[in-house]
């Protein structure tokens, strides 16, 4: 079994409605991937996120405001709301991103503070999304106590100190299509050395679809291309590459255990 830990299933342009998303998380299944946590960026868009995932047992959830979509704004008691549906297992995706909004550094920070500082509060993991802020990133974890709710940096870029300073701190390091790259050389290097029993596999659907898809819009199933990479990459069997992320993601998000009996 697989799960595809990060991805973006109200963006999806091929699930445009009930019918096509089912028919996309049924392809993933063939395929071997059971379940799906479908991350939330915008605040505003939870609610019909929420609405669209309800029926489909094998999604879970998270809440929380990306980086890169901090000026819209951040409610923390509006998203303590959101974290009562049993399907929300995270807080997330919030983090820095120096790379694309450099300027709005400031907000960034203090809707990162806020969101771990809530993660500790509802004892919830983290999805942290960060690029180029490695110290701030790791700074902030460390000042607001997140190695008590832990939690995964997703999309993983950044070189091997950032993997090691959040593996220290109890995180997991989830690598995506991105590994696949030609140019991804030096992340190979780094997802080589992640410890077997600390890594997650995700797409981040629909956005960097995975050799041999680059270029489609990505989608769910094709975690089963990511894991494939990375267990060649790694020296290990597809099975137990499946195994331990699966053991990961459920060790990591104890309220999916829980929803699944685990
Ligand atoms: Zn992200
Ligand atoms: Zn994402």
């Amino acid at each position: 079994m697989l799960i595809d830990s990060h991805c973006h299933l109200d963006r999806l342009k091929a699930a445009p409605d009930h019918a096509s998303l089912q028919h996309l998380l049924s392809q993933a299944k063939s395929r071997g991937v059971d379940y799906f946590l479908c991350v939330n960026v915008r605040q505003k868009g939870f609610t019909s996120m929420q609405q669209k995932m309800a029926e489909f047992e094998q999604v879970f959830l998270s809440a929380g405001v990306h980086p890169l979509d901090v000026q819209e704004g951040l409610d923390t008691q509006e998203l303590y709301q959101y974290i009562q549906d049993p399907k929300v297992i995270a807080i997330g995706e919030t983090g820095l991103d120096y790379f694309y909004a450099d300027e709005t550094k400031a907000l960034q920070q203090s809707c990162f503070e806020q969101q771990i500082a809530l993660a500790v509060d509802v004892d919830k993991p983290l999805i942290v999304h960060t690029r180029d802020a490695r110290e701030d990133t790791i700074a902030l974890l460390k000042a607001g106590n997140a190695d008590k709710v832990g939690g995964v940096l997703h999309c993983f870029t950044e070189n091997w100190e950032m993997a090691k300073a959040a593996i220290d701190l109890g995180f997991y390091i989830s690598v995506s299509g991105i590994v696949t790259f030609k140019n991804a050389g030096e992340l190979r290097t780094v997802i080589r050395k992640v410890p077997k029993d600390r890594l997650l596999v995700e797409t981040d659907a629909p956005y960097l679809a995975p050799v041999p898809h680059r270029g489609q819009e990505n989608q769910p199933a094709y975690v089963r291309d990511v894991a494939e990479f990375v267990a060649e990459l790694r020296g290990e069997s597809l099975e137990s590459l499946a195994q331990s992320t699966t053991d990961n993601f459920f060790n990591l998000f104890k309220d999916a255990a829980k929803l699944v009996g685990r």
